[in-house]
């Protein structure tokens, strides 16, 4: 087995299932992700390293080709990782962007540092559409500060008042004895403010959603499950805070002529059975143009041809993969009077050895 052991990265079996994955790889990346480890440049490359895992043995067919070939079995698919992408695209998966503060333990901060949401929005494509790359453009219901007041809720005129019952604090604390008991301020509800005039354009919320236009590149060779995050244009956020990023994730739709497995597509292709025994030349749509297929004489049902550079373009690098053709060899059901009786001296030539 060449390359790294995956399942050791993560800590768990080589049996272990989707849910022991999911586990196993969060708290990992919880535990290494950068806005904990700032500055640790070991925790980055552990952080990436779980998201790799985490990568191919959550996918089942690439599981099953690391488990056969090993981690070089995975190589020349044209797969570039981005673990923030995958920690993203799990979070939103799997308990949502609102779980964030929750698993960093530090919610409160957080909120008030008033990042805007994370936003993900799901595109399809068609397999060309895939092939070349393309911009499309995407309107989106954002979150925008409310021009009225600014992002602050308050009617112009008057600004938010400090909550006088917790001072700002959002928490009340209760003496206990020996324990000091904290609890959310019931006034503000933690906020620590509270809006005496709230602003009528957005009441109260110093946000307002507005459909946005925006324009996304999508790369060459992209696949169905790939996120692309652009960073940015998500929710608006509060206090001056940054906007939050948009996760477009990308679904390709099937397509007539091709299965696709990674870079390489998959045709079937019929053949008459003169064709198989004979052999033939015959052309094909392609993804771009028509390609010539040299059907050997003596092909077999289910015999497989392969035109390399005819596949899909690997993403982020120079060229394609391979297109893979299947040949069905198609039997007459119905065949016209003249052809069945030359497949009747045919079956004489053949019994009689000629
Ligand atoms: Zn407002
Ligand atoms: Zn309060």
């Amino acid at each position: 087995m060449s390359g790294r052991d995956f399942y050791a990265i993560l800590g768990v079996s080589r049996q272990a299932d989707k849910e022991e994955l999911k586990k196993a790889y969060r708290k990992l990346a919880v535990q290494y992700h950068p806005d904990r480890n700032p500055d640790n440049p070991d925790a980055a490359a552990k952080f990436r390293e779980v998201a790799e895992a985490y990568d191919v043995l959550s996918d089942d067919q690439k599981r099953q080709i690391y488990d056969r070939f090993g981690e070089a079995g995975l190589k020349g698919r044209g797969q570039t990782i981005n673990p923030e992408d995958i920690f993203a695209n799990f979070m939103s998966m799997f308990g949502g962007f609102g779980g964030f503060g929750d698993i960093f333990g530090g919610g409160r901060s957080r909120q008030r540092s008033g990042q805007g949401r994370n936003q993900q929005i799901e595109i399809t494509l068609t397999l060309n559409e895939a092939a070349t790359g393309i911009e499309r453009e995407i309107e989106l219901q954002r979150d925008v500060a409310c021009e009225t007041c600014n992002g602050t809720g308050a009617e112009p005129g008057s600004s938010p008042e400090i909550c006088s019952a917790c001072r700002g604090q959002g928490q009340i604390a209760h003496n206990q004895g020996l324990f000091m008991i904290t609890t959310t301020c019931p006034q503000c509800r933690g906020a620590g403010r509270f809006i005496r005039n709230k602003c009528t354009a957005c009441k109260g919320t110093g946000r307002t959603a507005v459909s946005k236009k925006i324009k996304v590149k999508i790369p060459a060779g992209i696949d169905s499950g790939n996120t692309i995050r652009v960073a940015g244009a998500g929710g608006a956020g509060t206090n001056g805070g940054p906007p939050g990023d948009l996760y477009v994730v990308i679904d390709i739709a099937e397509d007539e002529r091709f299965a696709r497995e990674g870079d390489d597509l998959i045709h079937e292709m019929k053949i008459s059975v003169p064709d198989a025994v004979l052999g033939r030349r015959a052309y094909i749509p392609g993804l771009f143009d028509e390609v010539r297929v040299d059907v050997p004489k003596g092909s077999q049902p289910g015999d497989i041809l392969r035109i390399s550079g005819e596949g899909m373009p690997r993403l982020g690098t120079r060229g394609r993969g391979d297109l893979w053709i299947r040949l069905e060899v198609e039997v007459p059901k119905k065949p016209s009077r003249h052809v069945r009786k030359l497949y009747e001296q045919l079956r004489e030539a053949e019994e009689k050895g000629d």
